[in-house]
């Protein structure tokens, strides 16, 4: 029989878990459980609208059995099982999604981190076994398949006879060596630990033949060991549980299982409701984002379960779209277990569920910030831009309920902070709350402008995502304070005198700032200013875009042309302004020259791409060389 190979990164992945890189091996058990489960959940899904398909309720089981002397490890179920193809996608490929990014030397926390991406799942099993094969027949097909291999070298398949539909699963286990000692989970004890400590909520019984140390004879106080075959796992779901009654420990075992990911989560919600709506969810925030977050194809949602029967895997209804990275299953009782997708959507009291869901992650995230603060920022650091960006989704729609979640860096307390505090610290003669943005922390504190407004005492928030400048915009308004960008016009801290005397030197110089605007051309304005306290030159706009925001619009892919209305400003208390003076007087050709350079320094500041830097770059060594 040909062997067929696996797909290059599938096989470095392989080899990445079969050299068992990731120290708990245990976990195989819990994987193939877990398939064996949704193979379950998905043939009892069928059946549901698929007339011609018969599941007989209580034959629905993962059967578990081992053999010490041919080191073989079976689990076996009755599940919807696999088509030929079926094994070659499911089984051939490991990564299925995203790009693996493989390096030539990595570290064993980067090699843990690449598995982790993509779920240990069905190869975790190479952990501990030299020798996988797989025997499945599926509800779909008359014939059955055999799928082998014992490693990266390859696969085969061949067709065999199998009765039933559902799937067996053997694992040879590998030797034990000087370091591991694989033996040990061919072992009675070891394998009934391992599915009550993992597997324990799983709904269908995993039935496993068990010694029974039974008294025969009372008066001879006489004992004779019997093999019986026992359901080991509880079966009752989790978020069925009593919250007392389930440890920490079982909480992320569930969480790392369910959701593929092999960190616990950074907060477990748990909740019943009773009343107009009743449901139970249980719901984590992970500590990490998912990943596949970042990708367009990810798909938000909790699972659904109608009295325990899981009815839709994925229920984006359930969960804003700023809260997409939650994930967790609500158990209800008010929908009926064959509602369509279209009835489900418009159920009204689908619609309660989610609201109430809602409003109880936005709860729990309040009390995470107001209690364990370092736990809400790590937490934030992962997930805020969804925040942020809900604020100014949906025309702000939900600004309300999100703005006091947001944070920014604070300028004077060099750290995160809310809008409340921020306000709350405000001076007593400041009636603004003033941000400024750009790429980096330590960008901003560059800035020009910046300058000043930290001179007055007044705090700043720096602003350094992509989507800040929107959410700012959308909000408007905090407690009646208005934001103010101090990269913009309107930040004007002068006396009156001060204006005055920059008003007038605005008005002597008009012709020569006129001329200046007329060589740039893509400034709307020039003048001179005081609010530079020690820098020449800088950019400010005027209007709703300012100039980190026409940098996002710069970067879609479809040129939207909106550009913010930019002005030079040219710091009157700088030497600059007298040689300009001289030089507008004294050599035109010069004075365009230092106009230019102007320009461009003030682009360079601002973060703004030069569209001429050679030019730029000889004018600047024409300029020093006449020294
Ligand atoms: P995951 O379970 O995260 O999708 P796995 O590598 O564990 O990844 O499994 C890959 C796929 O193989 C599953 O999604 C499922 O379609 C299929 N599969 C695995 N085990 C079984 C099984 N016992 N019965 C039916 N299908 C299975």
């Amino acid at each position: 029989m040909r062997k067929k190979k696996f797909k290059s990164e599938s096989k470095r992945l392989l080899d990445l878990m079969i050299n068992s890189i990731y120290t708990n091996k245990d976990i195989f058990l819990r994987e193939l459980i877990s398939n064996a489960s949704d193979a379950l959940d998905k043939l009892y899904y069928r059946s549901l609208t698929d007339k011609k398909i018969k599941v007989d309720k209580d034959k629905l089981e993962i059967n578990i059995s081992f053999n010490k002397k041919t080191r073989i490890i079976t689990i076996s179920d009755t599940g919807i099982g696999m088509t030929k193809e079926e094994l070659e996608t499911n089984l051939g490929t490991i990564a299925t999604s995203g790009s693996l990014a493989f390096k030539e030397e990595m570290t064993e926390k980067e090699k843990v981190d690449i598995i982790g991406q993509f779920g240990v799942g069905f190869y975790s099993a190479f952990m501990v076994s030299d020798g996988i094969e797989v025997i499945s027949k599926s509800v779909d097909d008359d014939k059955a398949y055999r799928w082998f291999s014992e490693g990266v070298e390859g696969y085969t398949i061949e067709e065999v006879d199998k009765k039933d539909v559902g799937t067996t699963i053997s694992i040879h286990i590998k030797p034990d060596t000087d370091e591991d000692n694989y033996s040990l989970y061919l072992d009675e004890y070891k394998l009934t630990s391992l599915i009550k400590k993992y597997s324990d909520y799983i709904s269908y019984p995993i039935k496993m033949e068990v010694t029974k140390h039974e008294l025969i004879d009372e008066k001879e106080n006489k004992y004779e060991d019997k093999l019986v075959v026992e359901t080991i796992n509880g079966m009752v779901p989790l978020w069925k549980k009593n919250k007392k009654d389930v440890s920490d420990e079982e909480y992320d075992n569930f969480y790392m299982d369910k959701f593929n990911d092999f960190d616990k989560p950074l907060k477990v919600i748990q909740t019943s409701v009773e009343g107009m709506t009743t449901y139970k969810a249980l719901l984590f925030i992970p500590s990490h984002a998912p990943h596949d977050y970042y990708q367009k194809d990810y798909e938000k949602g909790l699972s659904l379960y109608t009295s325990g029967v899981l009815i839709m895997d994925k229920c984006s209804e359930l969960l804003p779209d700023y809260f997409s990275f939650v994930k967790g299953v609500v158990d209800t009782e008010d929908l009926s277990l064959n509602i369509s997708r279209e009835i489900l959507q418009k159920s009204n009291s689908l619609n309660l569920i989610a609201k109430n869901v809602e409003s109880k992650i936005r709860k729990e995230l309040e009390n995470m910030l107001k209690e364990d603060r370092d736990k809400y920022i790590e937490f934030f650091k992962t997930f805020g831009v969804g925040l942020k960006y809900g604020v100014y989704n949906n025309y702000g729609a939900d600004k309300d309920k999100l703005k006091d979640l947001i944070m920014f860096y604070s300028a004077n307390k060099k750290k995160l902070i809310t809008l409340k505090e921020y306000v709350e610290k405000m001076k007593k003669d400041q009636d603004k709350i003033y941000y400024a943005s750009g790429s980096s922390i330590s960008k901003i504190d560059m800035l020009p402008q910046v300058e000043r407004v930290k001179d007055k005492g007044y705090d700043i928030l720096y602003l350094t995502d992509y989507v800040d400048e929107f959410t700012i915009t959308a909000i408007s308004e905090y407690n009646e304070k208005k934001f103010s960008n101090v990269e913009s016009d309107d930040t004007d801290f002068e006396t009156e005198e001060e204006k005055n005397k920059t008003k007038k030197l605005n008005e002597d110089n008009s012709k020569l700032l006129e001329t200046m605007k007329d060589e740039i051309k893509e400034v709307s304005e020039v003048k001179f200013t005081n609010k530079l306290k020690s820098h020449p030159v800088c950019l400010t706009s005027k209007g709703d875009v300012s100039i980190e925001m026409q940098k996002v619009f710069d970067a879609m892919p479809d040129e939207m042309g909106i550009k913010a209305e930019m002005i030079l400003e040219i710091n009157e208390n700088h030497p600059i302004t007298k040689k300009l003076q001289e030089l507008y007087k004294s050599d035109k050709d010069e004075f365009i020259n230092y106009t230019k350079i102007l320009y461009s320094e003030a682009k360079i500041i601002a973060g703004l791409p030069l569209d001429n830097p050679t030019e730029i770059s000889n004018l600047i060594c024409d300029v020093i060389s006449k020294k």
